[in-house]
């Protein structure tokens, strides 16, 4: 078996490691950066619809979620959401904002792969596909990765292989192995931006509202999320349910407000003065989705003229709906979970380098890493700027 020399090699050529290959070829590094999938960039091109939200104009350390909150402050400093949209901007790819910051191609996420890919050639990066890498270790001064096609050495090793989210298309546990191999702590990994699911009363009513989407606030204790909620088949979805189960434990209850705008107690009793002869499900319909609210009424048994319902009975009712109570059983996992929550313990890493603490030259980048962004944008920032700051110094 052959070896060869580089001065850098990245395992995973996914965001963050295609933006540290760009950024250490720039300085004239000789850099390998080796993928075991046949197609490279799988998680851009299907991100954001297949519009991949590649960043959000509000990208701030409270967006992330890890031990260490303050780790993040450094990368983020050295690489903001301004520096990719100028590298956007420079390739001409049009943009535009959805909602709360969050920015989408116009056209295609496939435009972003291209541009990466583009990069890297301009900076003479050396990529190779479907490369399996079966062994990798400490040498001299650097470190050696052993494939089904050659020995490698360099200086520098990043590991860029991402989180367990999506195994069919290409993520798998190579960096946590790595992590181990080396001797770092871990924090627990975990599916995240991921739907929960429900024991079967509460499945049987998302079952008969799949579809059905409603603005809720969404908490789990002090955290909430004011955004879509959407019922599946499965249990529950949409952006608010899939941002609190980065935050939800096992165990304990998540809290939903249907009615975020309106405090419902106040609001029918006063219209139970002044519309005494209402029907009680007509006024939950002006509230609440038809279907919706027609459930909610038969689950707390009204019906009727609001003026006959007790205090005690509009108080069940308004509870149901400004603050319904719910035990997910879990999660649909990462078979679609969007991102793995925990990873490296970022107390491994300097938070200027992404350098590995106890070796010198090893660098862990990306959702590999115990850093786990809200929904909206926030992930591809984290793997685009821990990704540049490693080019620096790998
Ligand atoms: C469906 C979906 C939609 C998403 N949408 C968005 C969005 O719109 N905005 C956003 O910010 N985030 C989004 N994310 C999250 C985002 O895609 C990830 O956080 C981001 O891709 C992480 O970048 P990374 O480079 O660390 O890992 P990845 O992009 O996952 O790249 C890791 C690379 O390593 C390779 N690899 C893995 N194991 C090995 C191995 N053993 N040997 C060699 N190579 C290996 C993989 O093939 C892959 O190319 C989405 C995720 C999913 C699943």
């Amino acid at each position: 078996m052959n070896t060869e020399a580089y001065d850098v090699i990245i395992v995973g050529a996914g965001a963050a490691g295609m933006m540290s290959a760009i950024e250490a070829g720039k300085r004239g590094r000789k850099v390998l950066l080796v993928d075991h999938s046949k197609k490279i960039g799988e998680k851009i091109r299907i991100s954001g619809g297949g519009r991949c939200n590649f960043t959000n104009i509000h990208t701030k350390p409270n967006k992330f979620i890890s031990q260490n909150p303050k780790f993040v402050i450094s990368a983020l400093n050295q690489y903001t959401q301004n520096d990719f949209i100028n590298l956007i901007k420079k390739h001409n790819i049009k943009f535009h904002e959805k909602k709360l910051g969050q920015l989408f191609c116009d056209e295609s996420a496939q435009q972003i792969i291209d541009m990466l890919l583009l990069e890297c050639e301009k900076a003479n990066v050396v990529l190779k596909k479907e490369v399996i890498v079966d062994d990798v270790g400490k040498k001299d001064e650097g470190y050696f990765i052993t494939t089904n096609c050659n020995q490698y050495i360099a200086n520098s090793l990043i590991i860029a292989t991402g989180g367990l989210s999506i195994p069919k298309i290409g993520a798998s546990n190579f960096g946590y192995k790595m992590a181990k191999k080396f001797d770092l702590d871990i924090v627990e990994t975990l599916p995240a931006l991921v739907p929960l699911t429900f024991s079967e009363k509460i499945l049987a009513k998302c079952k008969e509202l799949a579809g059905l989407s409603v603005e809720a606030v969404v908490s789990f204790k002090k955290t909430f999320f004011e955004e879509g909620m959407l019922f599946t088949h499965r249990g529950l979805s949409g952006p608010s349910v899939l941002q609190i189960s980065s935050y939800w434990k096992l165990g304990d209850n998540i809290n939903i407000n249907l009615a975020p705008k309106l405090n419902l107690f106040q609001s029918l009793e006063s219209k139970k003065k002044l519309e005494p002869k209402k029907d009680i499900n007509l006024i939950i319909s002006e509230i609440l989705p038809k279907r919706l609210a027609q459930i909610i009424c038969k689950e707390n048994e009204v019906s009727g003229n609001i003026c006959e319902l007790s205090s005690k009975k509009i108080k069940q009712l308004s509870d149901a709906i400004n603050s319904w109570a719910i035990n997910p059983t879990g999660s649909e996992g990462y078979r679609t979970a969007e991102v793995t929550l925990g990873g490296v313990n970022t107390n491994e890493l300097s938070s200027k380098t992404m350098m590995v603490k106890k070796h010198s030259g090893l660098f862990f980048i990306g959702e590999v890493v115990d850093v786990t962004g809200h929904l909206g944008g926030y992930n591809f920032q984290w793997a685009w700027s821990s990704g540049f700051v490693a080019g620096q110094y790998a």
